[in-house]
């Protein structure tokens, strides 16, 4: 028998996993969208991230969100001093230009050598000033595909969206969102983006899928092109029938919820979404009740999610707690990490990697699932996990034990990109 390495500490983890630490690649912190602040900053976003076994928190850096003429490099510049030590896991950014004046263009290339190699778009929201349409998608594609860039595309079509009629719907009720939302948006944007990302070769990868039949599409041009996606642990447990409770709006998110979800199900079970993220965008409780009653559409748009992103993958396959175990290092670990265009450093427990680990006891003390320690409304109220992280280490460094904060005061995490 090959005798033990000799180790400074021996860690006990019997009875455990031990897998490589978690990202979720879509999560909004330190930030204001549309009207309202975000309730999670670096800080807190990251203190329940970490909590929860996610070393990596990926976020957005979206020009001029300040409604200034802010170029993308000073909206880099401004994300990155936000979370300079207040962040208890490492940090990457997604970026999403807005103006496309030269000078930006070499903006972009600059900060894709950098390392920012995620940028994201979206098919909707006009009045935010996030709106691309298809030919500047193709602008973009043809342009930065070389660069070894990635794309992330919110997929809803707009003009659908807004030919919806409106007179025959009660607009004060939550429900009515899912139809000024309708699948058809999604469905249609997916497959006009999945044929243009073939026809330009760039590899793309759609966010928060909502529904089957986009599911489907994605699982049939998966085959032949660099095509990933993810969706949301709110679109796998969480039903349509969430918006028609009293306080239905405060589950309002965009894509909204949907119907059949055992079926939706089945398709994540079966390994269709490349990744599961929760496209965490938690308000205070104030801002998301606050609205005029008449018109959902002036509800905050956005879902508390990240403390519950292992808890709500991992039973997905709880029956299987092996294969569950399996799937979170593919799905949470591995996957998100080479969409990021960091396996080079994170993903997988491997010499030379980062040494994030985390060990997870699939038999702990049943707990109500926490989202958020920002004070939000949970999103799955009820919903409980048996899932105990006993160690979280993060780049060799204990930083969780026993589900507590060792260093609370003293955050670790850097930002994994360079400066802008
Ligand atoms: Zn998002």
């Amino acid at each position: 028998m090959a005798a033990w390495p000799t180790a400074d500490r021996v860690v006990d983890a019997t009875g455990c996993y031990v897998l490589p630490g978690f990202i979720d690649f879509h999560t909004h912190v330190g930030d204001r969208i549309g009207d309202f602040d975000l309730a999670d900053d670096y800080e807190s976003g990251t203190r329940i991230g970490i909590m929860n076994g996610i070393t990596t928190l990926c976020t957005f850096v979206t020009q001029g969100s300040l409604g200034s003429k802010e170029t993308l490099r000073d909206a880099v510049r401004r994300a990155q001093a936000r979370a300079a030590g207040r962040c208890h896991s490492d940090v990457a950014w997604h970026i999403t230009p807005t103006t496309f004046e030269p000078e930006d263009w070499q903006d972009l290339e600059r900060l894709i050598g950098a390392g920012f190699r995620t940028l994201k778009f979206y098919t909707t929201y006009r009045k935010a000033g996030l709106f691309t349409d298809q030919a500047r998608l193709e602008e973009l594609f043809r342009r930065l595909g070389p660069t070894g860039a990635r794309f992330l595309v919110h997929c809803e079509d707009d003009e659908l969206m807004a030919s919806v009629d409106t007179s025959a719907l009660d607009l004060s009720k939550a429900s009515s969102h899912a139809r000024l939302r309708p699948e058809a948006a999604e469905i249609r944007t997916v497959d006009a983006l999945i044929r243009l990302a073939a026809e330009c070769k760039v590899p793309l990868h759609v966010v928060h899928v909502s529904t089957i039949s986009a599911a489907e599409q994605i699982k049939e041009a998966h085959n032949h092109q660099d095509l990933t996606s993810e969706t949301c642990p709110q679109y796998l447990w969480l039903d349509e029938t969430w918006l028609d409770r009293d306080d239905g709006h405060r589950w309002i998110c965009s894509p909204p919820l949907r119907g059949d979800r055992p079926h939706f199900r089945q398709l994540a079970r079966a390994g269709v979404f490349d990744l599961i993220a929760t496209d965490h965008c938690a308000f205070c409780c104030t801002d998301k009740d606050t609205w005029d009653g008449r018109d959902i559409r002036t509800v905050a748009n956005g879902l508390a999610g990240l403390g519950g992103l292992a808890h709500l993958a991992w039973r997905l396959w709880e029956d299987d707690p092996d294969r569950a175990a399996q799937e979170l290092a593919l799905r949470l670990a591995l996957n998100p990490a080479t969409r990021l265009g960091m396996s080079h450093r994170k993903g997988a427990l491997s010499p030379g990697l980062d040494a994030d680990v985390v060990i997870l006891d699939p038999n702990g003390p049943e707990q109500p699932i926490r989202s958020s320690l920002a004070d939000t409304h949970e999103t799955y109220p009820g919903f409980t996990s048996t899932l105990a992280f006993k160690h979280v280490f993060l780049r060799g460094e204990c930083v969780v034990q026993d589900g507590q904060l060792t260093q609370a005061d003293r955050p670790l995490g850097i930002a994994l990109q360079g400066s802008a």
